[in-house]
């Protein structure tokens, strides 16, 4: 009997052993991990450098607490993370995961607005859907109806506005205008607030689990940037599930030439290897809150040596192996055989995404858009169908996290063309089984 609880009452298989792009299970069945858990193992599992680098930290220290001492492994890490973010991003505070990274960059941002005289800011503006967290202050800026509802009564909701969704609003994304019309609601929505009042911005500039991979349309991102500068509002971009690579740059906001004042990483920044999450700021923002005192708040496992070393090693071989030009290039493969899954399959209505997050959604009908009844299940049974078959993908739901089924095809970002044959071949498999 098993003591551990997580979602469900089913029990998945025990995991043996990963290597690469695979992982077996006791009984001795093999996987290929089409979705790098949840889009954290970027970098294959069980990457040799990686382990060795992890090794000799262990060696060294494991631990040494924050405010006693600095660590070289830390003081590497920041300094390779400011070298590979945008110009002015200088400041790297480590956490453990991506909602302490998210809840991290909202308190040094209301730090920031007091240290500067403008305590009345403290509202973070962010979109629906967007998914930034489980704890109850990333649950607060996360637009997804059936996990934050339950929870409404305990923490202070914060505004939100329609993340774009252009296919379902019947919009050309490629149109600026289109790009005009929703970053418009960021404008409204700080009208109605009342500027004075909004402290951030936050959003995910490719959305993960929420949209289903959505892009957003042109001359949105820049847009957001101006508006958010016109009213003095901080950006933080939560790069959680698009950072370190996986869009094909390595910052999702690298492909529109956007710099956020707080970027949030986690997820493959350590590829799985170690609990670790970072939010890197700029100047402007960070000194203000130092020299008022320094930053207040923290955690135990902040800056954790072995993390640390992890998350080097991790960046290290990101550019040995050329993954983010990997990314890129089989991102566009995998991309026009998922379209090409889609001529053959009435059931995807759409196919999309950057790099290797990508997303197909299932549709009961494609002109009108209209979504697999709710009852169905798919995104499930869809994702066990393929379990069976070896193939691991990721499924979550986009329209208010109610219905609007979609698979995330994540890859790890070593993939090669015979993993995508077989990446392609099961899905045709499961689409076939699923439909039958
Ligand atoms: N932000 C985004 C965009 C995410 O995708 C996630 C995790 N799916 C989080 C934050 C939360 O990260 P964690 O689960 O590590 O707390």
């Amino acid at each position: 009997m098993s003591h551990l609880f997580y979602q469900g009452r089913t029990r998945k298989p025990v995991l043996a052993q990963a290597r690469g792009v695979y992982m077996w299970d006791e009984g001795g069945k093999r996987y290929l991990d089409g979705s790098s858990g949840a889009m954290v193992c970027n970098i294959g599992h069980s990457n040799e450098a990686v382990l060795e680098a992890m090794r000799r930290q262990m060696e060294k220290s494991t631990f040494g607490y924050r405010l006693h001492f600095e660590t070289e492994a830390s003081e590497r890490l920041a300094a390779r993370t400011v070298e590979k973010t945008p110009v002015g991003l200088n400041k790297v505070f480590f956490v453990s995961g991506g909602s302490e990274a998210v809840e991290s960059a909202m308190k040094l941002a209301r730090q920031h607005a007091i240290a500067t005289g403008r305590e009345q800011r403290w509202k973070v503006i962010s979109r629906s859907p967007s998914y930034h967290g489980c704890t109850l202050g990333a649950l607060a800026v996360t637009g997804y109806a059936t996990l934050t509802q339950p929870f409404a009564p305990m923490m202070r909701e914060m505004p939100k506005i329609p993340a774009p969704r252009a296919y379902l609003d019947g919009l050309d994304p490629t149109d600026p205008a289109t790009g005009d019309h929703y970053a418009d609601m960021l404008e409204d929505c700080i009208a109605r607030e009342g500027a004075a009042s909004v402290l951030a911005f936050l959003m995910e500039p490719v959305g993960g689990a929420s949209t289903g991979a959505l892009v957003p349309p042109t001359g949105y991102m820049k847009r957001i940037r101006q508006i958010c500068d016109r009213h003095d509002i901080i950006l933080i971009m939560d790069e959680v599930m698009t950072g370190a690579g996986r869009t094909g740059a390595f910052l999702g906001a690298d492909h529109w030439g956007v710099t956020p004042d707080i970027v949030v990483l986690s997820k493959g920044f350590a590829a799985g290897y170690a609990p670790l999450g970072a939010i890197v700021a700029s100047d402007a923002i960070v000194d203000p809150v130092l020299d008022a005192g320094g930053f207040a708040h923290g955690f135990t496992y902040a800056g954790n040596p072995l993390a640390c070393a992890a998350g080097h090693a991790v960046l290290e071989e990101i550019d040995r192996l050329g993954l983010i030009k990997n990314a890129a290039r089989m991102g566009d493969r995998l991309r026009a055989r998922l379209d090409g899954l889609m001529e053959r399959h009435e059931i995807i209505g759409d196919v999309r995404g950057k790099g290797l997050l990508l997303a197909f959604e299932f549709m009961a009908d494609r002109v009108s858009k209209r979504p697999l009844p709710k009852e169905y299940d798919a995104y499930l049974r869809f994702v066990e169908i393929a379990y069976e078959k070896g193939l691991i993908v990721y499924a979550r739901r986009t329209r208010d996290g109610v219905e609007g089924d979609h698979i995330l095809v994540c890859p790890p970002l070593t993939v090669t063309n015979t993993h995508l044959d077989e990446i392609i071949e099961v899905l045709d498999q499961s689409l076939q089984q699923f439909t039958a």
